[in-house]
């Protein structure tokens, strides 16, 4: 059966869908460069819709210039920024009370508890009738974990505890845009797991954006991504994808640690690690390289290791869509 409707219903339904802005974030030509000389942006393009986007690169790519331009900490020397229908750059105001930021390092008054703390932001953030504020306070600590230690100081919490009272502070007012930079580093590896399951369960209305140099996070967290070094987007992807297109194109070797210089000399290498005193080394090729190689099950390490080397540069590779996405 098919539904008739008269042409103008038709021409204003079509009209209002065409109007329609998912919450969205995206950021056009951005770049910066800092009063020393260094370029941190380099006319940077990306396209983040709702849910876990991750930003992958190596230190000093410049993650944490980017993260900080969309908290509206600082300005980029051109470009623009919205989300949804918020100019960011423009906007800062409005970008704030819907901002949830969890920066690298941030501190905390070590002799207050985690329930006054966040009592306290909770109250900046503008939720002042106090039964709210009980109700919220209480829900993101036990969202967080941290309801059992809510009374005990901050200076006696461990490096995870410690993130995932950040991640409660960044919860607060329920953000449509989250940003959090680098949260893993320094955890131990089951703070590690608590903290990416902590953020996994967020919601999938919201944009969430994880900075951070370790693949791992990525892979297990994020629909969507992309891979930054030197200022410049390398790369934007869907990371199965990315990780099914190199399908048949890696290849292993277990070499000598003297012999890198010259399997790279000859092969595309794209990683070499220690394993068992032995060195195992990753090449790009899409056709068998010979010489020992055997194949192996590409994943997302390889898709970084292969972009970062200039060996892997697919069709996804940063398309100019300037409003191709109506
Ligand atoms: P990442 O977060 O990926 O490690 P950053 O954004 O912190 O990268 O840094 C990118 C580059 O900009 C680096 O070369 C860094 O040294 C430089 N940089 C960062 N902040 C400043 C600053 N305030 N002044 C000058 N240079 C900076």
């Amino acid at each position: 059966m098919s539904i008739c409707f008269p042409k103008l219903v038709e021409a204003a339904i079509l009209t209002s869908l065409l109007a329609y802005s998912p919450m969205e974030l995206r950021i056009r030509n951005i770049t910066k460069t800092y009063a020393n000389g260094v370029k941190a942006l380099s006319n940077v393009n990306l396209t983040i819709p709702a849910g876990m986007y991750g930003l992958l690169g190596p230190n000093g790519a410049g993650k944490s210039t980017l993260m900080r331009t969309l908290a509206t900490l600082q300005e980029p020397d051109e470009g623009t920024i919205t989300l949804g229908n918020l100019d960011v750059l423009n906007q800062k105001a409005e970008v704030r009370q819907t901002l949830g930021y969890l920066p690298q390092e941030f501190g905390v008054y070590p002799k207050v508890s985690a329930e006054e703390l966040l009592d306290y932001f909770a109250v900046l953030k503008g939720i002042t009738r106090r039964a709210l504020r009980r109700e919220v306070v209480e829900s993101l600590l036990r969202q967080t974990n941290l309801w059992e230690v809510r009374r005990q100081r901050l200076g006696g919490y461990s490096g995870g505890m410690r993130q995932r009272f950040g991640v409660a502070v960044a919860l607060l007012g329920n953000p449509k845009l989250l940003i959090v930079d680098e949260p893993t580093a320094g955890l131990d590896p089951a703070e590690r797991v608590r903290f990416l399951n902590l953020l996994s369960e967020l919601g999938e209305s919201s944009v969430v954006i994880l900075s951070t140099h370790i693949v791992a996070d990525v892979s297990e967290l994020c629909t969507h991504m992309a891979i930054i070094n030197q200022g410049k987007i390398l790369l934007e992807a869907d990371p199965l994808r990315a990780v099914a297109s190199l399908q048949g194109k890696i290849w292993r070797k277990l070499i000598d640690k003297h012999a890198l210089a010259s399997q790279s000399a000859e092969h595309k290498i794209i990683s070499a690690k220690l394993l068992s005193g032995r060195t195992l080394v990753h090449a790009y090729s899409p056709e068998n390289p010979g010489g020992g190689f055997e194949p192996v099950e590409p994943d997302l390490e390889d898709v970084y290791f292969s972009t970062m080397t200039g060996h892997y540069a697919p069709a996804q590779q940063q398309p100019e869509r300037e409003e191709a996405n109506v």
